[in-house]
């Protein structure tokens, strides 16, 4: 392409990137490289280190959110990945809702003594700063999930990565619920971008992948040469799969999001709903009901919306959080989760309407 060529749209590198050579008898679609082992002597070597097929998903997937992508087993892989890098007695500031099983890894770290963390209200910038300036010595890991995992805040991902870089931290912004299609946290100076690749990426409640996305070359070799190390590579049929979902994704956002948006409006006038909290973007909301044994009887009464975790696919799916013995305690006991998904927004309506007429 020249250089005058006009930048392509999330919607054509969705459906274009990470594709096979456009040569005679290519396949269109990268195949399922299923290999242990490469001939010697290339860039390839061995399966720990390499794969075609992960490839193809890390290009599409830097492509979109403008920087150089390697895919992990899980998202929790790739924090872990991420969360190694720190020093000893190193701070890291995080924030108090973000994905419960991240907050885990960062009790698991303090409580071995490895490091020391600050949990903050991610959507308080001032907060955030002065957790960062707290200590002399700054921090070394800013932690940013925006939205955050179910609160729902939404964090000043420019302000805080200037604050972040001031305080001698890296940034890392969790992506998983915006998306790079309503978020790039590598254009507002992040230096590492995480997914939960399970989620909105891959879009289909069918498999577990991770990924971490950053600019800085040296940053890149470091994380590839972890990911080398520890293993925490993704299966071949996962990141094919991954990329087979990723190819949609500007389709799916944006009908799952005009679907939340009127769900919201609905939601929110309706009486047995306490509050409804929605950041005016993405396909999560999070509704409140007033009792604990209220978002029970509401997860357990519909025929569409399936009481399931996680988030992010084709199909509707709630839960009360609470449930879960690790969520934060600040999230109230009636709050249910829910993930919308790319049906028909009148059947999801009137499959919730009926199931809140049921609360008691
Ligand atoms: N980050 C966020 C925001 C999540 O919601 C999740 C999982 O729910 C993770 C990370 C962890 O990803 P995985 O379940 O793929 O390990």
């Amino acid at each position: 392409m020249s250089d005058d060529t006009p930048a392509l749209s999330p919607a054509t590198i969705v459906v274009h990137a990470g594709r096979p050579p456009r040569d005679v008898d290519q396949p269109l679609n990268t195949p399922i490289t299923m290999a242990s082992t490469y001939v010697a002597g290339g860039d390839l070597e061995y399966g720990r280190y390499a794969n075609p097929t992960w490839a193809a998903f890390e290009e599409a997937l830097g492509a979109l959110e403008g920087g150089r992508a390697l895919a992990f087993a899980s998202g929790l892989a790739a924090v872990s990945t991420v969360l190694d890098l720190v020093g000893q007695d190193a701070l890291v500031v995080a924030p108090r809702h973000a994905y419960l099983g991240s907050i885990g890894q960062l009790g698991d770290l303090e409580s071995r003594g490895r490091i020391r963390s600050t949990l903050v209200d991610i959507d308080d910038t001032e907060a955030v700063v002065a957790a960062l300036d707290a200590t002399p010595e700054g921090a070394a890991i800013l932690w940013i999930e925006s939205p955050t995992n179910p609160a729902l805040e939404v964090a000043d991902v420019e302000t805080l990565v200037r604050a972040g870089h001031a305080a001698g931290a890296r940034v890392v912004v969790d992506n998983t619920f915006a998306t790079p299609l309503l978020q790039k946290p590598l254009e507002l100076g992040a230096d590492i971008v995480l997914h939960s690749v399970t989620k909105f990426l891959a879009g289909h409640s069918d498999i577990v992948m991770g990924a971490l996305v950053v600019r800085d070359p040296a940053l890149y070799d470091v994380l590839k040469g972890r990911r080398d190390l520890i293993g925490a590579i993704p299966g071949t049929l996962e990141a094919w799969l991954a990329l087979r979902g990723l190819r949609t994704l500007h389709l799916r956002v944006e009908r799952a999001q005009a679907n939340a948006v009127e769900l919201v409006r609905r939601l929110q006038s309706h009486p047995a709903v306490a509050s409804v909290r929605y950041p005016g973007f993405g396909a999560v909301i999070s509704a409140e009901l007033r009792t604990a044994e209220a978002a029970d009887v509401l997860t357990h009464s519909t025929s569409l919306w399936v009481h399931a975790t996680s988030l992010g696919s084709v199909e509707s799916t709630f839960e009360r959080r609470r449930r879960w013995k690790g969520e934060a305690k600040t999230i109230p006991e009636g709050l249910v989760r829910m993930s919308v998904g790319i049906e028909d927004v009148d059947d999801l309506w009137n499959d919730l309407e009926q199931a809140l007429a049921r609360l008691p």
